[in-house]
């Protein structure tokens, strides 16, 4: 750590030329202009060289706090011999090795590191799964380097890097501004503030301004609500000054719920075991045993039935689970998250891009006082059919206006390739539009002087262009809330006034469109002589109606099964949209997530609603439109006040309060604003709806796999225990050695357990119901198994004991063969929770079928091999006695295979 503090010390020095830390790193940025301040940093407007920033990051480090120091491989093994009871275990091997065989001792400590080397495979799976989720939602910064613009880590900036920064986005190191437009910052997690800053690029005084002041700085993990600009780092990780008020966390993964209140049992259950295995040893002592034996038997019961390896296994289901889903595109920001998805029993998805592809075509137009379909012609051009089957070419005069207008009103840009072929980069509505335009070769608009930007509470934009005469502005939007500012239509060659009996003929049209699942959009135009003033009062007014474009954007065809899919799993798939009522519920429709009867509730009906009407509507509501962010919020409450679990997607900074209430925020990889992404749980990398249903039912199996290997290991140590506990009671020898003991619970609770937690998904996954949040993970029939198969297991076993010891025979090596085929057998057959193994298919698990075969092999090893003969103490077993051994060890497997069936039955599958 000094070392590392030392480094530090020197690189900053190298950049200010000397000075302490303290007095550097305050040094007032805000004071001096941008060159002064590029100079400071040794760096350019243009940025720096690679070469100089990799030299710059050895000096500075990564730019995050409480960085991960990688838990090293050793330590990671060493850690499994830190649980207490393996030290007494090991003390009182060593000590009974000094009185008794030694052979027994080596024998003991070789099972406690192979043990240890389970223990260690698992965890160091889980420790890369985490690393490479951390890895995968680490935060991106745009930066200068070597003149051009890179995308990289964020942790990979250093102070003289040039980066862009833009609204969503959250600062990814402190910085002075050379560059703002519009931008506005929320600094409340540093000032406390929580009105956002607006931000500037001018020198400011005095020396002394407290930090909220400093408006030409910008700091890290602030969030930038508004506006763009461009800065250079003046300071990283420990060094920023968000560094220095944040304690240096030790870097980890919270708790996951289940994982706590395993840990709870996990200690309630180990006083018992502890409990159990003093009676065990005073049992054994009465009886008549060996002290010495009957302390290391007691103490290798107690290792074996104290499920130690449950929370980490716990973490490797969810940490591997959660990699998994990571491959499917649904990346899992927070692990308690995984547990949740199994619980969700609402999901509000947004409808552009997630439940559509977002790849908008103009299908209609309307203009003057005509309806066309646009028909594709040859190449990339299109006609314009009438109902009754004429076609006209849209390059026709009359419509010139309108096809300026649509190419003037829009900031896409379209591009024509060496082929003639279309493309256009921008906003999905844009591009549609400015490429219909193009293929209509659209005049030019004149040019554009000013604009009233889009943003989704106007649904509109205006922009202003200068002709040879005088000036022109056109006003693109949502039909509804344009249409109604609209006094006039042009014909062609003038504007004339709308009757009523028009207006009403359009408004049809436009309804018709969206009806049809159409996004209607409206565009006016109005003549100026002089500059009009840039106000909305201005320039939305008394607008003549150019003409209306209808836009489609398919559904995606994955989206219809997805939805399909979460109803049969007992969730209600939700749309929400900031699109015409018409057209959500058409779209709704065609996914099947709405009927004709469903309502639509739109945003100002949620405005209007007080919390009990609202509570008691979004349990029928499947639609919402005209929604903006947030009424997203007063949805997931009202849902969440019905006691239901919500997932609610979104992409914006406004999205970010409903992405946190939501039990399951989730953001869009693709579009999505970093604030989004970080207020999110989980992170849709393909912007999917299906994503979200695939995650649900990856929840859904992980917490299966949780549940079975918690039923699988804690039956094995019932049944150990039984065992143990009540031979002395029925009057028998003491069954097992500790050995024996040992190899039980190494091979039951290490390859079998494991390859249970990559169990695939049951045949009913989803067609049950959400799982109750509530519910205890040992909740329906778990805890019941637990104890019924335990006690067959431990009856099958004494059976066996009582059997051989009567009739003469091997009666240890058969009770030891019993006991730990049984598990093969239970390991099997609680592969299902209802399916039996016949339907499941044996090697739909191959793992679990390699580590039961190996477990048969070492075992027929362990009786038949001398050499383990003398290590294990068994003896050879007749080829009857092996088979009637194999029998017994079937009986536990067609109990619980029974047990299926009648669960089957009561499922009627
Ligand atoms: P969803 O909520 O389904 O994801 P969205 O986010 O695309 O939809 P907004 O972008 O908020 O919805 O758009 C709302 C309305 O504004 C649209 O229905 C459309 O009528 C109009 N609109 C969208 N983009 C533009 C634009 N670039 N210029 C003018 N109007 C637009």
């Amino acid at each position: 750590m000094a070392r590392a503090d030392g480094k530090k010390r020197l690189a900053l020095s190298y950049v200010f030329g000397g000075g302490s830390l303290q007095e550097q790193t305050r040094l007032p940025w805000h004071t001096l202009d941008q060159s002064s301040a590029l100079t400071r940093l040794e760096s350019t407007a243009n940025g720096l060289s690679s070469k100089e920033a990799a030299a710059r990051a050895e000096r500075h480090g990564p730019n995050s706090l409480g960085e991960t120091a990688g838990t090293s491989l050793l330590g990671i093994f060493l850690a499994q011999f830190k649980d207490f009871m393996i030290g007494v275990l090991l003390v009182a091997a060593l000590i009974s090795g000094f009185i008794g065989e030694a052979k027994d001792t080596i024998v003991i400590i070789v099972i406690v590191v192979l043990n240890a080397v389970v223990g260690f495979v698992q965890e160091y799976r889980s420790e890369k799964a985490m690393e490479a989720l951390r890895n995968l939602s680490a935060p991106q910064a745009t930066v200068w380097r070597d003149n051009e613009v890179a995308v990289i880590d964020a942790t990979g900036l250093v102070p003289g890097d040039i980066v862009k920064i833009e609204a969503g986005e959250i600062v990814p190191a402190d910085m002075r501004l050379l560059n703002t437009a519009g931008l506005q910052v929320d600094e409340s997690t540093l000032t406390g503030e929580s009105m956002p800053t607006l931000k500037t690029s001018d020198p400011l005084a005095p020396e002394k301004l407290p930090l909220g002041d400093r408006l030409n700085l910008v700091y890290s993990s602030t969030i930038i609500t508004a506006g763009h600009g461009r800065g250079v780092v003046t300071a990283t990780g420990i060094n920023s000054e968000l560094g220095r008020i944040a304690e240096l966390v030790e870097a980890g993964e919270p708790r996951t719920p289940l994982q706590k209140r395993l840990a709870g049992f996990g200690r309630t259950l180990a006083l018992g075991v502890l409990a159990v295995s003093a009676l065990v040893f005073a049992a054994g002592v009465a009886r008549g045993e060996d002290p010495a034996l009957m302390l290391l038997t007691a103490i290798s019961l107690a290792v074996a039935a104290i499920p130690e390896a449950l929370p980490a296994v716990v973490t490797i289901s969810l940490a591997l689970g959660a990699q998994q889903l990571a491959k499917s595109e649904a990346l899992i920001r927070r692990l308690p998250a995984v547990e949740t998805l199994g619980s969700v029993t609402f999901i509000c998805s947004d409808k552009t891009g997630t439940l559509t592809k977002n790849e908008m075509t103009a299908t209609e137009v309307f203009i003057g006082d005509r309806l066309f379909k646009l028909e594709p012609a040859s190449g990339s051009s299109f006609l314009l059919a009438t109902a009754d089957g004429r076609k006209l070419a849209p390059s026709s005069p009359e419509f010139e206006l309108f096809w300026a207008g649509l190419r003037g009103c829009n900031n896409a840009i379209v591009k024509e390739g060496g082929e003639g072929e279309l493309s256009a980069v921008g906003e999905p509505t844009e591009v549609a539009l400015a490429l219909a335009a193009k293929q209509a070769k659209a005049s030019a608009p004149g040019v554009r002087v000013a604009e009233l930007p889009f943003n989704s509470e106007r649904k509109r934009m205006t922009t202003v262009h200068e002709r040879p005469a005088g000036f022109v502005s056109f006003t693109k939007g949502a039909f509804d809330v344009l249409f109604s500012k609209v006094a006039s239509v042009w014909t062609g060659a003038s504007a004339v006034s709308l009757t009523e009996a028009e207006r009403r003929r359009v408004e049809e049209i436009a309804e018709a469109m969206a009806a049809d699942g159409l996004r209607v959009l409206a565009l006016t135009g109005r003549f100026w002589d002089e500059k009009p003033e840039m106000s909305e009062t201005a320039l939305e007014n008394q607008m003549i109606l150019l003409g209306l474009v209808g836009l489609m954007d398919p559904a995606r065809p994955e989206a219809v099964e997805a939805v399909e899919l979460s109803r049969a799993a007992g969730i209600t798939p939700v749309m929400i949209t900031g699109d015409h009522p018409a057209t959500a519920r058409r779209i709704a429709q065609d996914l099947g997530i709405a009927t004709e009867e469903d309502v639509v509730v739109t945003g100002a009906d949620i405005e209007d609603l007080d919390g009990d009407r609202l509570q008691a509507l979004v349990m029928e509501a499947r639609v919402y439109a005209r929604v903006a962010p947030e009424h997203k919020i007063k949805i997931v409450q009202a849902l969440q006040n019905n006691g239901e679990l919500v997932a609610m997607t979104g992409d914006g900074v406004n999205d970010a309060p409903a992405l946190k209430a939501a039990d399951i925020g989730v953001a869009m990889g693709i579009t999505g604003t970093d604030v989004a992404k970080e207020a999110s749980d989980l992170v849709l990398l393909d912007d999917n709806f299906a994503t979200i249903v695939r995650a649900i039912a990856g929840g859904r199996r992980i917490y299966d796999n949780i549940r079975r290997f918690i039923k699988y290991t804690l039956t094995s140590n019932t049944a150990e225990i039984l065992v143990m506990l009540l031979a002395p009671f029925m009057g028998l020898p003491l069954p097992l050695l500790p050995i024996h003991i040992l190899w039980i619970n190494l091979v039951t609770d290490g390859l079998p357990g494991l390859a249970l937690a990559t169990e695939g998904p049951e045949s009913r996954l989803m067609a049950r119901g959400p799982r109750n949040p509530a519910e205890s993970i040992f909740a329906r029939g778990l805890w019941q198994h637990m104890i019924w198969v335990g006690i067959l297991m431990a009856g099958v076993s004494l059976f066996s004991q009582a059997w051989w010891l009567e009739n003469g025979g091997a009666w240890q090596t058969v009770v030891f063969t019993v006991l730990a085929l049984s598990q093969m057998g239970h390991a099997l057959a609680v592969r299902s929770e209802t399916d039996s193994l016949f339907r499941q298919g044996l090697f739909t698990n191959k793992f679990l079928v390699g580590a039961v075969t190996l477990t048969l092999a070492l075992q027929i090893g362990i009786i038949y091999l001398p050499i383990l003969q003398g290590l294990f103490h068994t003896e050879a077993l007749t080829p009857q006695e092996l088979g009637a051994v194999l029998l017994l060890s079937t009986l536990v497997f067609l109990a619980v295979e029974g047990e299926k069936l009648i669960k089957r039955r009561n499922y009627r599958v």
